[in-house]
Order: structure tokens, then C-alpha cells, then sequence
């Protein structure tokens, strides 16, 4: 495979990359920003996208932010940005509920382990949901929920999806429920399935991980709605309609947001260094993921 081209500092290979595109598909945490700390020239880096006349859209795994969440965050930072170019894993799992799986009245409910984020974009689609931020989940378990949650009396028969996102208030009561509305034949479904979470200049464990124990007790993977699952970029699509040979996935990640425009055959992808993936990644013999381009930062794009 051909070595990624190497852009900071070279103006004119500057140029020449983006010009080969209309349509620029972001990665949020790790590119734009680490937590509340905002990389250097990045609202001057949007700017001059937008002033080129490109297309943009803010495509994060992050499931504890709604697109109105984000819109604040953006506004916080000064980042330019409209709640329509927002496209969150809670938002795909929402439109992937509501709109393809579309599963017959009554029994279409959702039980959420996750944030108010996700239960904001299920709103939003209409999904019925319980759990989530309910208070009555947020509590360790006692004897009886054992027994109630096994004779089925704790249980929501409508339930018929159990949807796992970044839950910051994972707890025993609400994996025991997930597991048994799983044994008992509702689909899986995930709003991402990263290992990390990058946060205050660092890292914590990431949706994946804070849903691992219950994929281990039901012995099987559920279905991704965020990167880099085409299904999530089937929906950006739907949503957007781009031409994929004009666009290109910008990421800090290699196996999330590089791999989800490869398999998404988008006409380019650019590593930046500012997150999780390191360039010894991709730069080494026989790498299974490697990105078109690479900047040490997204703000070296100003030239
Ligand atoms: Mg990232």
C-alpha cells in the first residue's frame, strides 16, 4: 500500500489534497478538541474549509451528546458549526431504531444503558425508551431484584432492543436487566463500541469497554450504529448526499474513523496526530490500516 502522504508544512501538497474534495467528514474528540481544550487554529481551519466553499460534517462515536449538546460545545468553543452538520452515534442509533429496523408495535421499546445524549436522540426519533438516566436503574442491586428480574416481574415486556452506549453510571442492576431482555430475544444494538474515551488531555475507558461485561455474559457482539460500521455511514449519507469520491473522513483514530472511510471507499482519508492513533501505526511494514494523508495537527491545514 502506498505510503500516506505527509502534508504539514508543504503548502502546496495543502492545496493539492483539498482541492480533491467537496465534502469533509470530521471526527470530533481528538481532532477538534481533547475534552474542554481546544487544538490550536482549529475554528481558522474551519473557516477556511467553509470559505473554499466544502461541505462539512461533525461524525463522532462520543453517544453521551445529542447534536444539541455538541451545537453548545461548538458555540463554548468557538467552533462555527449547525446542529444539521452534527451526526452523533446516539443520533444513528436513533434513526437506525426508527427508520430500517422499525419494529412492530407494542413490543419496540428500548432499554438504554447510556446517557442523557442517547435518550435525547431517541426522543427526538420517537423511540420509546426506559432506563437510561432513570434513577431507579442508578442504584446497586438487592436480593429481590434477583428474583424479580428472573420470574420477569422487574421486567418491561415491550422491551424488544437492549441499546449500549457510554453509560458514566454502570452498575450491576442495569447489566443483570440488559442480559436478561437479551436472554430472552431482544436485539443488541450499540451505539459504538470504542475502547477509549479521550478526555482531559487523556484517556478513560470508552463505550466499549463500559459495555464489554455485558457482551461477555451474552457471549455475542452487538450491532455498531457508530464508526466505522457502514451502517452509520450509510445513514450520514442518506442524510447528506454526498458524492463518496469528493469526500473524505478526517480522524485521530485508525481502526474508527480511517477504516470507516476506507470500507466507506470515500475518496480520501487524513490521519491527524492529535488523539489516539501515532504515526509509527500506519507508517510501519504491512499496516493494516493506513490513512491517504497525515498532519501533525488539523490546524496545520492554515498552511
Ligand atoms: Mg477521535
Amino acid at each position: 500500500m502506498a505510503q500516506p502522504k505527509y502534508l504539514s508544512g508543504d503548502k502546496a501538497a495543502i492545496d493539492e489534497f483539498l482541492s480533491r474534495f467537496d465534502v469533509f467528514l470530521f471526527d470530533c474528540d481528538g481532532v477538534l478538541w481533547s475534552g474542554d481544550y481546544l487544538f490550536e487554529k482549529v475554528p481558522e481551519t474551519i473557516e477556511m474549509l467553509r470559505s473554499k466553499g466544502k461541505q462539512l460534517v461533525f461524525v463522532t462515536n462520543n453517544s453521551t451528546k445529542s447534536r444539541q449538546d455538541y451545537k453548545k460545545k461548538f458555540d463554548k468553543l468557538g467552533i462555527p458549526a449547525k446542529v444539521e452538520e452534527v451526526f452523533g452515534s446516539s443520533y444513528s442509533a436513533a434513526v437506525y431504531i426508527a427508520r430500517i429496523l422499525k419494529l412492530p408495535a407494542p413490543k419496540n421499546k428500548v432499554f438504554v444503558l447510556g446517557e442523557t445524549g442517547i435518550e435525547q436522540e431517541l426522543d427526538s426519533e420517537g423511540v420509546s425508551y426506559i432506563g437510561g438516566t432513570d434513577p431507579a436503574f442508578r442504584r446497586d442491586i438487592e436480593p429481590e431484584d434477583f428474583t424479580n428480574i428472573a420470574n420477569g416481574s422487574a421486567l418491561d415486556p415491550d422491551v424488544g432492543i437492549v441499546l449500549s452506549g457510554l453509560d458514566f453510571h454502570v452498575n450491576y442492576l442495569k447489566m443483570a436487566t440488559a442480559f436478561q431482555y437479551l436472554q430472552r430475544g431482544a436485539l443488541f444494538l450499540a451505539t459504538n463500541t470504542d475502547s477509549t474515551l479521550p478526555m482531559a488531555q487523556s484517556f478513560f475507558p470508552g463505550a466499549g469497554s463500559a459495555g464489554a461485561g455485558l457482551v461477555k455474559a451474552i457471549g455475542r457482539e452487538p450491532l455498531s450504529l457508530g464508526k466505522p460500521s457502514q451502517a452509520m455511514m450509510d445513514a450520514v449519507e442518506g442524510k447528506f448526499q454526498f458524492d463518496r469520491s469528493r469526500t473524505c473522513m478526517i480522524g485521530d483514530r485508525l481502526n474508527t474513523d480511517i477504516q470507516f472511510g476506507i470500507d466507506g471507499k470515500l475518496g480520501g482519508t487524513l490521519a491527524v496526530l492529535t488523539g489516539v492513533s501515532k504515526k509509527e501505526e500506519f507508517l510501519a511494514e504491512g499496516a493494516p490500516t493506513v490513512p491517504t494523508a497525515y498532519v501533525n495537527a488539523l490546524g496545520d491545514l492554515m498552511g
